[in-house]
């Protein structure tokens, strides 16, 4: 067998331009311009990368973006300041604070003192709490873009086993569950997890998500199953250089199960694209406007 290739480039693409279409709709109807806040503490390379194209994708879509990139040495009574104010500006709906923060700085404080409702990276604990709980949230962007490519190849996951490898708060715990939510049977797996090939060998629908460069072998998969691969890692290649390869093996998978995201092209491309996905959410819920179809869990 070789598996269908789950294009999420292409399909960010088209959350994107769904997401515009709406704007457009908020501002001609409404007179409302989404807007999302990038907080950057710091100089980290990777990150500067992130928020430069989060924020290039924010404008193309019609939003408003802000960035406030602060120095490394920013307090963290100075950032909980930056974060407030953000909090009370009424034309910023969604605010992001670029993880990982420099070590003198409580990340999880800093999280916690965003305004659930503007907390579009779905990391406040009230957001925790009730997707864990099954009612409306913000919830975060990985495992959301993974439940969206899923929603779209299968229709109903209502009844599915699945086994999410990984057990993060930014990924594993909240994909399971948001499997749990469409009604899948789910199983998280860790380190610590006995007869791990075996576990995934049940699973209908396979999330990997555990940061190990091509951990998960194609006899690990079941035929026919689908994989989502949320790795992104950079490893040597033989000839020189590197390159970017997820968290299973593509090609030996590729042979065994039904459908396979690629790295890249998979899930990264559908992290940002949710990213602004919620900061829509989180406008039309501050305005009082009905939420946009498909575009939430
Ligand atoms: P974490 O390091 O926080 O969590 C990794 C999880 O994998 C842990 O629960 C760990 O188990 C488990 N794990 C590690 N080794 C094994 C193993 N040998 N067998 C079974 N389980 C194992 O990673 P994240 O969740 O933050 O990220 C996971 C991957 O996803 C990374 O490659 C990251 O780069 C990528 N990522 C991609 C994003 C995207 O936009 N596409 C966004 C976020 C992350 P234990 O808890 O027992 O230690």
């Amino acid at each position: 067998m070789t598996a269908d290739i789950i294009d999420g480039k292409a399909f960010a693409a088209k959350v994107r331009g769904q997401v515009g279409e709406h704007v457009a709709k908020l501002k001609a109807e409404h007179g409302i311009t989404p807007g999302l806040a990038v907080v950057l503490v710091g100089e980290d390379p990777a990150s500067q990368v992130y928020v430069r194209s989060k924020g290039k994708m924010t404008v193309e879509v019609g939003m408003t973006s802000v960035e406030r990139k602060l120095p490394a040495d920013t307090s963290e009574e100075a950032l909980l300041a930056v974060v407030n104010e953000l909090n009370q500006a009424p034309e910023i709906h969604g605010i992001l604070v670029q993880l990982p923060l420099p070590e003198h700085i409580d990340a999880e404080l800093v999280i916690n003192a965003i305004d659930p409702a503007k907390d579009v990276d779905g990391f406040h604990i009230s957001n925790v709490g009730l997707l864990g709980t099954g009612q409306k949230s913000m919830v975060p962007c990985t495992p959301l873009g993974c439940l969206m490519m899923l929603r779209d190849y299968h229709g109903s996951l209502s009844g599915m086993d699945a086994v999410v490898l990984g057990r993060s708060n930014i990924v594993g715990k909240p994909m399971a569950q948001l499997l749990l939510g469409d009604s899948c049977t789910v199983t998280i797996a860790h380190s610590r997890t006995k007869n791990l090939p075996e576990v995934v060998r049940r699973a209908d629908i396979v999330v990997a998500a555990v940061g190990r460069p091509c951990m998960v072998p194609g006899d690990w998969i079941k035929p026919g199953a689908t994989v989502i691969d949320v790795g992104i890692n950079r490893v040597e290649k033989p000839e020189g250089g590197t390159r970017l390869v997820g968290d299973v093996d593509f090609d030996s998978c590729a042979e065994v199960a039904g459908a396979i995201t690629p790295v890249p092209g998979g899930v990264g491309p559908m992290t940002i694209a949710c990213l602004l996905a919620n900061t829509l959410t989180a406008c039309c819920r501050a305005n009082g406007l009905p939420e946009p179809e498909g575009l939430t869990a």
